[in-house]
């Protein structure tokens, strides 16, 4: 591609993504394609000469769209809702340019000393303990898995405990770590129980905002109890370590300071684009015993911090960027407001449920997400149907053995009204 027409074709993606973004809200959040509809328009094989960029721009326009679900539509209140930001996906288009591999601190040490700092930064901003080591994966699921892995170097062969709430990237991760995992009974409120046995255990993992109700586990006594049997303790704060931005939400992280390693999903809930997975640990020799390999191309730094030794991957994008690009664009303030904000409309929708006859919450709401039930209406059929207007998308989950309506609210752009219609559409629908 040449210089000219680089800059050309940029200004038309840039373009692109600038119209996008202005009118994302009026998309339908979830389009409905059958299985293959996107495949099938599309030529099976690679065009033997280049084609314009152009081409590829009108292709995604009318071919893609159609299939694209819109997470980042302010009525995308399924699962976690997310926010790619504009300073997140300029810093992607910044990361792509410079394209480097952070597997170790000599082949791009800013891409490496960033990445230890936005870690700091953040673990400031969440009011985490100073000192600990961050790092970057690209998911929760890796996150946990390496947490394990380094948990399984110091205690072998021993059980991985978490609620039975906790997230099934928990289980996979003892399954791919060759360690058995025990789920523990949660009580009337969703929170793992601390009453279970600690001998053969290799790691607990506590879960602050867990997927199906935001529930907290109790992590001081989880971790007073792990402190006390020398078990690894993990938490699983994917979504809601993101609320500890605020003072008044840090009750949520009580007790993580005596935890051996802490996972928050900046693309979760603080509006970087996927993937960003920050892990802290006060134990990184635990993870470098686990993790650390060199070969005679790529001996270990002598003064530095290689990132691969703290996980499983040896190529390493340089996410860092985004992250500082979120931090420094939203700042401490902008960032507390926005989830502050989240925090205010999940209340208010819970509210709304709660005065509505024939509806009822049927989980305590810590954060921005609301679970709630019609009283006769079937919860999976109702979220289906209010998905299927194109208005708002919202899915499910099972609690206490009964489906249950999860709202959550996570996108920057996500505005009162918009909330309102959603409840106004699941009204409608449950009406008709
Ligand atoms: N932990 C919790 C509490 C989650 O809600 C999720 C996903 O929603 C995960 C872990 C897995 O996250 P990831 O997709 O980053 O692996």
């Amino acid at each position: 591609m040449a210089a000219s027409s680089f800059r050309e074709d940029g200004g038309a993606a840039l373009d692109w993504v600038a119209r996008y973004l202005e009118r994302v809200g009026e998309l339908p959040v979830a389009g409905e394609v059958e299985p293959g509809a996107v495949r099938g328009r599309l030529p099976e094989r690679a065009p033997e000469h280049g084609e314009p960029f152009a081409d590829l721009l009108r292709d995604l326009d009318e071919i893609l769209l159609p299939g694209i679900v819109h997470w980042n539509h302010p009525r995308f209140f399924a699962y976690f809702s997310i926010t790619g930001s504009e300073p997140s996906i300029l810093a992607e288009l910044l990361c792509a340019a410079l394209n480097v591999n952070a597997m170790a601190w000599s082949t791009s040490p800013a891409a490496t000393e960033l990445e230890l700092l936005a870690l700091d930064w953040l673990a400031d901003l969440l009011g985490l303990p100073a000192g600990w080591h961050g790092h970057i994966e690209d998911s929760a699921s890796t996150s946990t898995l390496a947490a394990i892995v380094a948990a399984r170097g110091l205690r072998p062969g021993g059980v991985v405990y978490g609620s039975e709430h906790a997230h099934f990237s928990v289980e996979k991760g003892a399954r791919i770590a060759g360690l058995e995992y025990r789920a523990v009974p949660v009580d009337d409120e969703f929170r793992m129980r601390t009453d279970f046995p600690l001998d053969d255990v290799t790691a607990v993992v506590a879960t602050v905002g867990t997927t199906s109700s935001t529930s907290v586990d109790p992590v001081r006594a989880l971790a007073e109890r792990c402190r006390d049997a020398g078990v690894w303790l993990h938490v699983d704060a994917s979504y809601a370590g993101a609320a500890w931005v605020l003072p008044e939400l840090r009750w949520t992280a009580d007790g993580c300071e005596l935890a051996d390693s802490i996972v928050v999903n900046p693309h979760k809930w603080l509006f970087t684009t996927i993937d960003c997975s920050a892990l802290w640990t006060s134990r990184p020799d635990a993870f470098r015993a686990a993790f650390a390999a060199h070969g005679d191309y790529l001996p270990a730094s002598e003064h530095a911090h290689d990132l691969r030794e703290y996980g499983p991957a040896l190529g390493r994008r340089f996410r860092a960027l985004k992250l500082w690009a979120v931090m420094r664009a939203y700042g401490r303030s902008g960032l507390a407001d926005l989830i502050r904000e989240h925090i205010r409309l999940a209340a208010l929708f819970e509210e709304w449920v709660g005065d509505e006859p024939g509806w009822r919450v049927v989980a305590p709401r810590h954060f921005s997400t609301v679970c709630f039930r019609h009283d006769t209406l079937d919860a999976d059929d109702l979220a289906r149907r209010a998905t299927a207007t194109g208005e708002l998308f919202v899915a499910t989950t099972r609690l206490a053995g009964e489906p249950a309506i999860r709202l959550t609210i996570g996108n920057a752009k996500t505005q009162e009204s918009d909330v309102r219609r959603a409840w106004d559409v699941l009204r409608r629908v449950a009406r008709s």
